[in-house]
Parts: structure tokens; C-alpha cells; sequence
């Protein structure tokens, strides 16, 4: 018996003037990420289809399952669209199914089939009635959900509904650039800004030795395991090493973290515009620690204007850690490798910063020129979900 996999655009569905496109990356989304199978891929305004070999089915749900921009999907049973293959074909495939109550929705978008749906629902139900002993219809709890859509060129059956990811299709925005550390937060937030269809390149400071290759290794890990969702992603790694250090030798203790993070930002102010990024994504959380109070942000954000998005600063922690369990970056992230902002952090950092305080410390050292080498010396890897990475390689 042919099955298919039948996917549902949902949120997409409401870009009347960009659906072709909408629809078209997601198709190449796809068909990229199933570029290891024997697959065919049909779309159309309202649905995509992927023709498939049985024994692959379970692989290529996980692929589906991680694919932005797909609402629901179901596996059908196809057949041509006339009353006896479908009755044939129905009646074929029900026989592995255990049920006491069942109920049938026919939709018919081929006017020229000869029987309205609600008639049809009624043959249908006959059929099963005559044909299997002890069941009945129940419209409103039914044990199967029986949906048969009758469409122009072949008919569907299906049973089931699976859930897909949602959003918009990856790449249907431009390209945000991601600050990822080891920690929970950033790799929710690259995951949140990659379902509203973003792009993004990934930036890890490393202060290496403060650092360890662990912690890049960690970095890389997170990063595979976001690539899930995309292509390739490019991992930006920083060597944050001096400026951190020059920042420990010169500034004021309690303003350490604040210059350091804006430092953060000036790099990736730059590097947005070297690598064409429109947004800076970040794990920042309100309140989460001293950066993180409004009167810290603002300073911090002072010195880019590229907009900052946080896609988790208005979650609660818990609410971080639901999501990164379901993408599967928590186990990760809760290794215990040290972060360029854990080595060194003081013991009362300020929580109400001042910016002319930033200010008068950041002029102690020549920091303009350290931001240029940092840019001009990073390292870049392509970071996918199925290569696997020596990291010795890296350095
Ligand atoms: P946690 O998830 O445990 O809160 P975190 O990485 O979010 O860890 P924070 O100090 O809260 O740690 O940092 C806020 C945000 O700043 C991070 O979510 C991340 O986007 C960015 N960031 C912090 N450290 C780095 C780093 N070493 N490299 C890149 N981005 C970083
Ligand atoms: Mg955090």
C-alpha cells in the first residue's frame, strides 16, 4: 500500500504576497535535510508531499520533526480519486486497526467527484458498519479519526496527525548573528530565532587558557546539535583572551562584567558588519543576574545600534530549561566547563551601572585596536548536525 507524508504549512499560510517563497525554502529546507534518502518531494500552494521508501520512515520523522515552518503532518495512504479505490483502500488498511468507535471526515476539494463530502461520509461509515463487527460512529470521542481528502489527482486516508515544529521556514529572514556560550539560555534563543525563520551564524568568546578546550568542545556540541533545525552553521570563535585580561589588569572590580560584555557587543557590532548579520541574538534574561537588570542592559546595549533580540528574556528559567530538554541541548549545557564570564566574575558586581563609569574605565587601555585584531584573527568553522569534528582541527 502507497503512504506519503502529508505536510500542513500552518503559520506560513498567512503570508499571502511571500508564499511562494515561504513555500519554496521550505521545500529546499527539506530536500537538503533529506538529501541521504530516496525521496520525492511535491509542493503546492496548500500542502507538500513527500513520497517515500518504508523502511526509511522513522529516520526521516526525526528529519521532519526539526523542520521549521511545518504545522502538522500526517502519513496517508494514497489512492486514485473514485468511490471504489477508496472504498477498496480503505477497507484494506483498517484491517490493522483495533477499535470500538470511530468517525469519518471526507473534504473534497474535486468538485467533479460525484458525491458531496457528507454523503460520502455516510457511504463510507455504511461500509465500515456492515463489514466489521461491534463498532459504532461516535462523532465527538472517536477511538479512529478517519480523514479521507479526495483531491484532483489522488485520494488521501490517514489516521493520524503529528504535530510539527511551527514557524517560519529558516532562511526566510536574513542572517542574525548568535552570542553561544556553553550555558542554557543562548542555545534556546539561537532555537526561538531560527523558528521565526532567521538565519544565524554562531560567536563564541573563548579566553583561552582561562578557558579550556572542553568548553570549546561544548560550544561545538550545542552548535551540532542546533544545526539540527538548518544547514550548516558557521561557529565564529573569538580569542578573547586580551581584552579580557586587559580589562582585569585596568578596570574598576565591580565593573568587569559590564565592560566586558560591552566589549562583547562592539565585536558584535563589527562582525555584523563584516558577515552581513542584521541582528545580534543573545540568551540575556531579565533580571537573571547583575548584566541582565534593565540599568545594565541599556549600558551595555549603548554601544551598538544593531537591535539586540533576546528570545528568552521574558521566560522564566524553568521555562528555558522545558525547551532546551525538547531540543536536546540541556544535557549539554549543564556540563561543567568554565565560560570567559564565569572564570573571572568579582565578588559585588554592579547591578545599577553607570555608562560615564564605563566610560572613564574602558579609556585606560586602548581597546579599539584589541576589537580589530579580535575580529581580524577569529577562526571560523561550518558546524553541521551529521560531520563529526576533531576538534584539534579548530585551533
Ligand atoms: P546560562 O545559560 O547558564 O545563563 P549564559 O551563557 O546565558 O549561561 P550569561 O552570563 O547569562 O550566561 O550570558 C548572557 C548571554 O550572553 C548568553 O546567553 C550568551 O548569549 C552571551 N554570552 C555569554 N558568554 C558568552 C561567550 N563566552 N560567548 C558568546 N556569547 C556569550
Ligand atoms: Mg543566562
Amino acid at each position: 500500500m502507497n503512504r506519503v507524508i502529508l505536510i500542513k504549512y500552518g503559520e506560513l499560510s498567512t503570508k499571502k504576497g511571500n508564499r511562494n517563497f515561504f513555500i519554496n525554502t521550505l521545500y529546499n529546507n527539506l530536500k537538503s535535510k533529506l538529501s541521504n534518502y530516496d525521496v520525492k518531494i511535491y509542493k503546492d500552494r496548500a500542502r507538500m508531499k513527500i513520497v517515500f521508501k518504508d523502511d526509511d520512515l522513522d529516520n526521516i520523522k526525526n528529519v521532519v520533526n526539526k523542520i521549521f515552518g511545518i504545522h502538522t503532518y500526517h502519513i496517508a495512504y494514497v489512492c486514485e480519486s473514485n468511490e471504489d479505490d477508496i472504498k477498496n483502500t480503505l477497507m484494506d488498511i483498517i484491517k490493522d486497526y483495533e477499535f470500538n468507535t470511530f468517525k469519518i471526515e471526507t473534504k473534497r476539494s474535486n468538485k467533479s467527484f460525484p458525491i458531496h463530502s457528507q454523503d460520502f461520509n455516510r457511504v463510507l461509515g455504511t461500509l465500515l458498519l456492515k463489514n466489521i463487527n461491534n463498532i459504532s460512529v461516535d462523532v465527538h470521542n472517536p477511538d479512529l479519526w478517519i480523514k479521507v481528502e479526495i483531491r484532483d489527482d489522488e485520494t488521501y486516508i490517514y489516521f493520524n496527525s503529528y504535530t510539527g515544529c511551527g514557524g517560519y521556514p529558516t532562511g526566510t529572514q536574513q542572517l542574525g548573528m548568535l552570542m553561544l556560550s556553553g550555558g542554557i539560555d543562548s542555545p534556546v534563543a539561537g532555537y526561538l530565532a531560527m523558528k521565526r525563520g532567521v538565519k544565524i551564524d554562531a560567536v563564541y568568546f573563548e579566553a583561552i587558557p582561562h578557558t579550556s578546550l572542553d568548553a570549546r568542545e561544548k560550544v561545538v556540541s550545542l552548535c551540532k546539535k542546533l544545526a539540527c533545525y538548518t544547514d550548516k552553521i558557521n561557529l565564529h570563535i573569538v580569542n578573547f583572551t586580551p581584552i579580557q585580561e586587559a580589562i582585569y589588569k585596568n578596570c574598576r572590580d565591580e565593573y568587569v562584567i559590564t565592560i566586558m560584555r560591552r566589549m562583547m557587543y562592539r565585536i558584535m557590532d563589527k562582525m555584523c558588519k563584516k558577515y552581513n548579520g542584521y541582528i545580534i541574538i543573545n540568551g540575556e534574561s531579565i533580571g537573571q543576574v547583575a548584566s541582565q537588570t534593565l540599568t545594565s542592559m541599556s549600558v551595555i546595549n549603548s554601544v551598538t545600534n544593531i537591535p539586540v533580540i533576546r528570545p528568552v528574556a521574558c521566560l522564566d528559567k524553568l521555562e528555558i530549561i522545558d525547551i532546551a530538554r525538547n531540543i536536546d541541548t540541556y544535557e549539554t549545557s549543564i556540563l561543567p566547563y568554565e565560560d570567559c564570564c564565569t572564570v573571572f566574575v568579582p565578588k559585588h558586581p554592579v547591578i545599577n551601572p553607570k555608562e560615564y563609569v564605563c566610560v572613564q574605565e574602558e579609556e585606560k587601555f586602548d581597546y579599539m585596536s584589541m576589537i580589530d585584531v579580535a575580529v581580524d584573527t577569529l577562526n571560523t568553522i561550518k558546524v553541521s548536525d551529521t560531520d563529526s569534528l576533531e576538534f584539534n582541527d579548530i585551533l
